[in-house]
């Protein structure tokens, strides 16, 4: 029998060896958008996370033929009102260097006490089939925002990203620890298991 093919709907290659390292077990093969020649965009114009993964995967699921999983992710801080959320890759523009955008934040935050700056950040996975089914998956990992910048590990906002199971710094963990902890890692292994129904 073929083996079924699942395209992920990221350019992201960080995002496409995490989730093959999570699917490794099952009778699938992932590839990437660039594997299967698509350059579409997909605006994410969405408020929520479920509706820009929703989007991105049904988008690309039209173009390609191919069941397709997308993925969107944030970082909610509470002391911020939950900001940057759905922009956090845009927060403050997108060509801004990381650095800056947390000075902001450790400014926004300068009187917020340490139990008060508790953060979250958020993964939603949907996946659009051909035939008209559709997945979603959701998780968080929760820690606090810290009082500096620390790890040289992982990417976006994890060097500000205090994780208090770990005692440690997000951007500290080795890319297996963060896997094993994180909100994309959980949501991911919970479609797997959502798929391994529908497959
Ligand atoms: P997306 O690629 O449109 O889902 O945007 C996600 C944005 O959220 C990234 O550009 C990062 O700024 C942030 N983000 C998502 N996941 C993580 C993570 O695991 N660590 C640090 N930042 C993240």
């Amino acid at each position: 029998m073929e083996r079924t093919t699942i395209l992920f709907a990221t350019k992201n290659k960080g995002k496409i060896k995490e989730i093959n390292a999570i699917l490794a077990d099952m009778d699938v093969n992932v590839v990437s958008m660039e594997d299967a020649g698509i350059t579409a965009e997909v605006v994410e114009d969405g408020t929520t996370f479920e509706e820009n993964a929703m989007k991105k995967a049904v988008e690309i699921m039209e173009i390609s033929g191919k069941i397709t999983l997308s993925d969107d992710s944030g970082l909610e801080i509470d002391a911020m009102g939950k900001a940057p959320g759905v922009y956090s890759a845009r927060f403050m523009g997108e060509e801004t260097p990381y650095p800056e955008r947390f000075a902001a934040i450790f400014e926004n935050l300068k009187d917020v006490p340490e139990e008060k700056r508790t953060a979250r950040f958020v993964s939603c996975i949907a996946a659009a089939f051909p035939d008209g089914r559709r997945l979603v998956s959701y998780d968080t990992v929760e820690g606090i925002i810290g009082w500096e910048a620390k790890g040289e590990n992982g990417f976006g906002y994890d060097p500000i990203f205090y994780v208090p199971e770990k005692g440690k710094y997000m951007a500290e963990l080795s890319p297996e620890e963060k896997n094993a902890i994180s909100h994309r890692g959980k949501a991911l292994r919970k479609m797997k298991e959502l798929l391994r129904k529908e497959l």
